[in-house]
């Protein structure tokens, strides 16, 4: 596991790769270590797995939807604004199907209301937007291996990528029993 980490967080070019038991779990844990609970809204998109918004209710807060765009299914990033409000603190991007959403708008659109972004790349491993991989534009990226996705393990894992040395941690020792050491 520890090799993986290591080949993964060179793969992205970034500093940690934190394994966890799937990728509801990983979304769950950035959300719950970026201190996300109870009073916040977190903005996503309905047609994804349940784990993009059964995991911000798990956080404690409550799930905003976002309509899709006709082409791409993804979030339709003209809507996005609109659905900001004072409790907004987190922004979950879904790069479905392998296909990116326009994360540069939604990036500009989150650094401009200083909000959180977190991307959801169960279903992107490797995808490029601009030659920049999906998973590098937020603050973490949750992945998923279940054994069905793009690049599945032989049973259930996930991970979570992140630059960001005190987030990655937390994240750590969250999934690891309080823990830093590795058993
Ligand atoms: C599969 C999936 C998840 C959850 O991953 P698991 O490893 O099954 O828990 C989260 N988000 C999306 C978009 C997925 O497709």
């Amino acid at each position: 596991v520890q090799t993986f980490e290591q080949e993964f967080a060179t793969l992205y070019g970034v500093k940690h790769t934190i394994s966890c038991g799937n990728g509801t779990d990983s979304l769950y844990i950035i959300m719950k270590m970026l201190g996300i609970g109870v009073g916040d809204e977190v903005i996503t998109v309905a047609n994804s797995w349940i784990s993009s918004s059964e995991t911000i209710t798990q956080a404690g807060a409550k799930p905003v939807f976002v309509d899709i765009r006709a082409d791409y299914h993804s979030m339709n990033e003209t809507l996005l604004e609109a659905h900001i409000t004072s409790k907004t603190k987190a922004v979950i991007a879904v790069h479905l199907h392998g296909q990116i959403c326009d994360i540069e708008t939604i990036k500009n659109i989150c650094d401009k209301h200083k909000l959180m972004l977190i991307e959801d790349c169960a279903q992107s491993h490797f995808s490029e937007y601009k030659n920049k991989r999906a998973g590098l534009f937020g603050i973490a990226a949750s992945f998923s291996f279940y054994p069905g996705k793009n690049l599945g393990a032989y049973g259930d894992a996930g991970c979570i990528i992140t630059d960001d040395d005190s987030l990655a941690e937390r994240c750590r020792m969250f999934a690891n029993h309080g823990a830093l050491k590795k058993h």
